[in-house]
């Protein structure tokens, strides 16, 4: 029987392959929201100590603050110098900018007079590795862009010597989002071995990776953290839209995640059309959690145009051109079976591995540190 069951608090439903249901109709993926959001609960206080702990009076910077032109990262620039901090803005740009992201950029930036560092990828690699992707038949096309951020990230913070990084990562608006719709984005062992198999050029030389030596070295020698600024305030969208619109003049993006042409295209038109998958029913989700908005706004949201027409045809002409793959290779592309990440070499296993030794109480937590972030 194909009937939709959806969740009672969120819109989630069964088109979610790991969906499951409480007593009550709750999904797992409520529940496990719930249990994030108090454990990242975090007072004033904790705030203000956290604000005194980055705060470098003697360096040029205290901290970096990643930016992408999108609402989450913009209105953490511009908070970020609220707290009174001296942030230097990091953008890594891949080629697939909007020009609204570079219009926010660019006026945030200058109206804060926060320095501006842009880590601009190697292009022809950074085609080849996304051309790989499209080919490997995995889900997560977003994981080059998502890794290659971060690297750049931690690349700027090394190069300048600072020790903590924000990102616009939150669990207010990105708190949901189901497992089987995207890989963990550390996992550069699978990245690099999709490259291998998926392409031409086998090895990455260009583009910054976070394989792990990188990581042991940024995290246990450089000692940098990424830390989740969002998730110490009180953050909704919906204000921080119009606080942005009225200071800056900022613009807003034709979708979530519109600030890259090739994120949208993405989210709108791939995910839907290829593996049946409204990835803004994930958004709204972790809206509904946060009580920003209620189910009926959601589901109203959700009955309105994933992608304007328009836009979708001028994207899909544009990557196409810029990724030099024809209408047939995409359409072949559209129709493959679906791959898992896992056919590919992965750190999941050692992850596995590592998790366990730092139950261990030998310091090893210390030594194992590949995921910090906070
Ligand atoms: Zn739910």
């Amino acid at each position: 029987m194909n009937f939709i069951n959806q969740c009672e608090n969120c819109i989630l439903d069964n088109t979610v392959e790991d969906i499951s249901f409480n007593e009550k109709g709750v999904c797992n993926y409520c529940e496990g929201y719930h249990d994030r959001k108090s454990k990242h609960s975090y007072s004033k206080a904790d705030l203000k100590t956290l604000v005194q702990r980055v705060k470098k009076p003697d360096q040029k910077y205290d901290c970096i603050v990643g930016i992408s032109g999108g609402l989450d990262s913009s209105y953490l620039l511009h908070k970020a110098k609220q707290l009174g901090l001296n942030p230097l803005a990091v953008h890594c740009d891949s080629g697939w900018n909007s020009e609204t992201a570079s219009h926010n950029i660019e006026i945030l930036t200058k109206k804060l007079n926060v320095d501006l560092y842009t880590y601009v990828v190697d292009w022809e690699e950074f085609k080849s590795l996304q051309k790989a992707y499209l080919k490997a038949g995995v889900i997560d096309l977003e994981f080059p862009t998502d890794h290659v951020y971060l690297a750049a990230l931690f690349f700027a913070a090394d190069k300048y010597n600072i020790k903590t990084i924000f990102t616009g990562n939150n669990l207010w608006s990105e708190g949901i989002m189901p497992d089987c719709w995207i890989h963990n984005k550390g996992d550069s062992l699978n990245m690099t071995d999709i490259y291998k198999k998926q392409s031409k050029l086998k090895v990455l030389r260009h583009l910054p990776v976070l394989g792990l030596k990188r990581k042991f070295y940024y995290y246990n020698i450089c000692r940098i953290k990424n830390i989740f600024l969002l998730n110490y305030l009180n953050y909704d969208r919906s204000a921080a839209l119009k606080e942005l619109q009225d200071v800056y003049n900022w613009q807003q993006h034709v979708t979530k995640h519109g600030e890259t042409i090739y994120t949208r295209f993405y989210h709108r038109y791939i995910l839907p059309k290829r593996f049946n998958i409204d990835i803004r029913k994930a958004h709204l989700s972790s809206l509904i959690c946060c009580g920003q908005i209620t189910k009926d706004e959601a589901l109203n949201q959700l009955s309105q145009e994933i992608y304007p027409t328009e836009v979708m045809e001028a994207d899909k002409k544009y990557i196409l051109k810029k990724l030099d793959i024809t209408e047939a290779e995409f359409g072949s592309m559209m129709n493959m079976k679906r791959v898992s990440h896992t056919a590919y070499r992965s750190e999941t296993r050692l992850k596995i591995i590592y998790n366990r030794l730092r139950t261990l109480p030998l310091g090893f937590n210390y030594l194992l540190n590949i995921s910090n972030h906070c």
